[in-house]
């Protein structure tokens, strides 16, 4: 039996490791550091790595890399080994202060959407001492943000780094309002992964899945998730040893994997860690998707993450469970059991309800990708309209606080907030809705519209943000009331009634919602372009700059790259479609064409009154469906070409959205009846069925 606490963060330089390898005072410095954000000197830098180099050493790490988020989405790292050239022609293995905390890897690669022309080429990255360093394949690898010469951010840590600051500040300001001190307020979150597994050997004959992470064609297979036999089913014994190495490395470095189950559609699975402080949880999410795909490797498997990669199925999301914690370990969306504590948790509720009513557009945009503009409003995903679904009880506590009635059916009392007359708010006894895309369960909230293969940095940047804002002005508002309490009453049944709109507990899948959002005005983002048509408005360049967390030159670059980023995926798509019609499906078609026009052929010769009737009708069929396939993939070839020309970023990523992925459509569909006719030897790539069904 392996001893899991014994393995849990074995390569992880974390506070114990700290505390046993460090002098004492070098401890206390870094632990300031730590809890409390002070600059890290470098005497104090210097010690500190070289008890991390022996460690690492230790270990069988030869190399250190700063590991950092660009604008990419995915991790980059560039590895510099620990040797040091001696006089006498030998080596030491060194590693001092200032390689620790910081670093100069050439920037002029990675997206800066333009920005970059105004400042210099080079960025440099800064240790994030609140993420542990850990060792990856023999290399010591040191969390980092990364910034521009003139601090602009190139990465996606540090402005989350600074929502969190943001929140942290406001958040306090609340809290001090109910006669509460603490030291600091972070937000938490546990990311719920989903994936699916395939066979490394099917995927590898499919150009598409290789090229673009997704299935561009493939016929439904007979059986698909309708029979629900899959939803925690039991995992078959390739899918268990997956299982089984991923774990033990995810609990090498420190991750909280706790659960692990088969999801609903068949090859579909989800890991669970337990929540930890956003910015660690981030960390280590990225770090989870390259330990997925690089197992899944290790057994013959691939691991895809894509939000849609086979249509007609379930796509793969990430729920992004998040709360606010308080260092004392208060949790501040837990309900009270007091109606003072009841107050502020209703506080806190209630700007949430603001803060996404009011930025349904950022947390739209902060989701938005080409892939999981296919997941949003397809099966069994949360649709491209924002609500937020309270849950039975807590939804009447808040109607009953917006209309002045009384709570329960017994109180005859006005429902009023920090008073003696608020109940404790039982815990919700319905179901959880599953369909809603930012949803109360119990002591957080659940943001389910994030994609599988995102970096959950900027979802949860935009959700610290938003909140951090409305809590400025309830902080505001609040600390100038000569009547706190009544102050505080007003302020929640006016802001609850002026965003009631964005509640939502009914089904989020039902076609009838979204005429009931239009009629109150939510909004429904479709596309990507649609989504970032909105980004840099007034209203949020304000509210992302007001807070210090993106800069307006920061805003733009972040605009134009996740247009280009947009963009770039389909024009790969279309590129890859184009040549698996010509090299792949096409010829596929041919030779069985030539197969069974020549069998015809043979069995008139011996048998000249033989009808050849079956093969004419697929003959007739297939020719039929080639020709259709030719002249739509010409069609493809133009509205691509005309796309790629049509102008500014937007223009280009609208015209693919809107002009592009309608023909690809339409594309597919004819090559997915063109796949079932075939003979089996015939087929052009593996099926659905192998893919789904042979793991
Ligand atoms: P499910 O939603 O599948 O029923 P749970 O409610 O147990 O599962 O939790 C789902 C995820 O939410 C887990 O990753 C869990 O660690 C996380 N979670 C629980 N409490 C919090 C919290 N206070 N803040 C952030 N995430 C949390
Ligand atoms: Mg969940």
């Amino acid at each position: 039996m392996k001893n899991v606490p014994e393995l849990f963060g074995s390569m992880v330089f974390n506070q114990s490791v700290m505390k046993e390898r460090l002098p004492k005072e070098t401890f206390k410095a870094l632990k300031k550091t730590l809890d409390d954000g002070e600059p890290l000197k470098i005497d104090v830098a210097n010690v500190v790595a070289h008890a991390m180099k022996e460690w690492a050493i230790e270990k069988g790490a030869t190399h250190y890399t700063h590991w950092f988020q660009p604008l990419t989405g995915i991790t980059a790292e560039k590895h510099d080994s620990f040797i040091n050239p001696q006089d006498d022609g030998t080596v030491i293995m060194s590693f001092s202060g200032k390689e620790l905390v910081k670093g100069e890897p050439d920037a002029s690669s990675f997206p800066s959407g333009g920005h970059r022309a105004t400042f210099e080429a080079r960025g440099y990255t800064v240790w994030d001492p609140t993420s542990y360093p850990f060792i990856k394949e023999h290399t010591l690898c040191i969390p980092t943000a990364f910034c521009s010469y003139t601090g602009e951010a190139l990465d996606k840590k540090t402005p989350l780094l600074r929502s969190m600051e943001a929140l942290d500040f406001q958040a306090k300001r609340i809290l001090k309002l109910f006669g509460k001190t603490v030291s600091h307020v972070a937000t938490t979150v546990g990311p719920e992964q989903e994936y699916f597994i395939v066979d490394h050997d099917l995927w590898a004959q499919r150009k598409d899945l290789r090229m673009t992470g997704r299935t561009l064609f493939g016929a439904k297979p007979p059986k698909g998730q309708e029979m629900d036999d899959q939803y925690f089913a039991a995992l078959n014994p390739r899918i268990v040893k997956y299982m089984e190495d991923l774990n033990d490395t995810l609990w090498k470095y420190g991750i909280l994997s706790k659960t692990e189950h088969n999801e609903v559609a068949p090859a579909q699975h989800e890991m669970a860690p337990i929540f930890s402080t956003t910015n660690l949880a981030v960390d280590q999410n990225q770090l989870t998707m390259e330990v997925m795909k690089k197992v899944a490797k290790r057994h013959g498997l691939e691991c895809l993450l894509h939000e849609k990669p086979f249509a007609g199925l379930n796509g793969s999301g990430k729920h992004n469970n998040w709360s606010m914690s308080t260092n004392a370990g208060e949790n501040l969306l837990e309900p009270g059991k007091t109606p003072e504590s009841n107050a502020q948790f209703l506080l806190f509720l209630t700007a949430i309800l603001k803060a996404v009513d009011e930025n349904q557009d950022l947390l739209r945009i902060s989701v938005a990708s080409a892939g999981n503009d296919h997941r949003l409003g397809a099966n069994e995903a949360p649709p491209a309209i924002i609500s937020v679904y309270l849950g039975d009880e807590l939804f009447k506590v808040l109607e009953s606080i917006k209309d002045g009635t009384p709570y329960a059916a017994e109180k005859k009392e006005k429902m009023t907030i920090g008073a003696d007359v608020l109940p404790p708010i039982p815990k919700d006894s319905t179901d959880r809705n599953r369909t809603s895309p930012f949803a109360f369960t119990g002591n957080k909230f659940e943001f389910r519209s994030c994609g599988s293969a995102l970096s959950i940095a900027t979802p949860n940047t935009t959700l610290d943000a938003i909140v951090a804002d409305v809590l400025k002005t309830f902080a505001d508002e609040l600390e100038k009331a000569s009547d706190f309490e009544s102050a505080l009453n007003s302020l929640i049944a006016r802001e609850v009634k002026a965003h009631w709109r964005i509640v939502f507990n009914g089904n989020g899948y039902d076609e009838s919602w979204k005429t009931e959002a239009h009629k109150r005005g939510l909004l429904e983002l479709k596309t990507t372009p649609d989504a970032v048509a909105h980004y840099l408005d007034e209203k949020n360049v304000r509210l992302f700059t007001e807070l210090g967390v993106y800069t307006k030159e920061e805003m733009e670059a972040h605009y134009e790259i996740k247009l280009e980023k947009y963009s770039q995926m389909l024009n790969i798509e279309v590129n890859t479609m184009v040549e698996m019609i010509y090299k792949d499906i096409l010829p596929a078609s041919y030779k069985y064409i030539g197969k069974v026009s020549k069998t015809v052929m043979d069995l008139k010769a011996v048998v000249p009154s033989a009808s050849g009737y079956a093969q004419g009708v697929v003959l007739a069929k297939l020719d039929s469906l080639t020709e259709s396939l030719s002249k739509k993939t010409d069609e493809l070839a133009k509205v691509h070409a005309e796309a790629e020309n049509a102008g500014d970023a937007m223009a280009v990523a609208k015209a693919y959205a809107d002009k592009v992925i309608p023909v690809m459509e339409e594309a597919r569909k004819i090559a997915d009846e063109i796949e079932p006719l075939l003979g089996e030897e015939y087929k052009p790539f593996p099926s659905y069925e192998d893919l789904l069904f042979k793991v």
